[in-house]
């Protein structure tokens, strides 16, 4: 599958109608946008599939190989096993017994163990694991403070936003628009808790995916003539809990989960 760097090379395979489909406002746009690895040439709705398979997703830079996967997670798992899991547990003020700190994740409890394995009564998703083991080795233990950020304001929020807008934002907002029961969803699957409405939203709701990282969910419902509105807040101590890269990967799990959930009720 070949891969493209050049806007202007990327520009050729588009139909440059400027359409905006693609919530860009020109072609041009969205192709400087694949070239530096911020959207799939796929994402542009009107695009031949043809062109697709010939191309694939543009410059190439966003999706790990399984075993890259495989081989991030094994030296997260060795440098696991170079610390003391009990001391963690302090840091982190997490439940540890019988050699398992335990987590709850989304009102679920997942344990992890020195080697880091995972043991919990419901499916372990891929999506966690590193995040979790992030979280459990560099993880400050800070209580969130309660005062809401939206990502480009975590530390290295600010490389990852326009990735985070398309990626999580963008994607959530489409399915809280044409599922009725999202909201009802996070409340019941994912334990969320409904707060009193921040930044003037309609909806505002917290996850907990891990125990001191809290997201704040907000929609604004659409409303004469204007279009709804989706954003993901994190408390200002997020930063601290987690790297930016495992937060961004945990926000796109969620929204991985989301989607599955839409899918089989939609
Ligand atoms: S959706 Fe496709 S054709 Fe329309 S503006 Fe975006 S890139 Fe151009």
């Amino acid at each position: 599958m070949k891969n493209l760097n050049n806007p202007m090379e990327i520009l050729k395979l588009l139909d440059k109608s400027n359409c905006g489909k693609c919530n860009e406002s020109t072609c041009l746009a969205f192709a400087a946008a694949v070239s530096r690895g911020w959207r799939e040439i796929s994402e542009c709705p009107v695009i031949e599939e043809d062109v697709i398979k010939q191309f694939g997703d543009g410059p190439g830079v966003r999706k790990p190989s399984d075993s890259d996967i495989e081989e991030v997670l094994s030296q997260l798992k060795d440098r696991l096993g170079a610390i003391d899991l009990a001391t963690a547990a302090k840091r982190l003020n997490a439940p540890f017994k019988n050699g398992e700190l335990t987590l709850k994740i989304c009102g679920k409890n997942f344990s992890v163990d020195s080697k880091g394995n995972f043991s919990s009564n419901i499916h372990i998703h891929s999506w966690l694991t590193s995040p979790v083991l992030n979280y459990i080795l560099e993880g400050g233990g800070s209580e969130p403070s309660g005062k809401w950020v939206p990502f480009r304001e975590l530390k290295g929020g600010k490389d990852w936003a326009r990735f985070f807008e398309h990626r999580c934002e963008k994607p959530m907002k489409k399915i809280a628009d044409s599922y009725p029961d999202f909201f009802a969803d996070m409340l019941h699957v994912f334990a969320g808790k409904q707060v009193e409405r921040q930044f003037d939203s309609d909806i505002s709701l917290v996850l907990h995916p891990l125990p001191k990282l809290p997201i704040l969910i907000c929609y604004w419902k659409p409303e004469d003539g204007l279009e709804s509105d989706f954003h993901l807040f994190f408390d200002v101590t997020a930063d601290d809990n987690l790297n930016i890269d495992s937060i961004y990967l945990l926000t796109t799990g969620l929204l991985i989960m989301f989607e599955k959930i839409a899918l089989t009720h939609n």
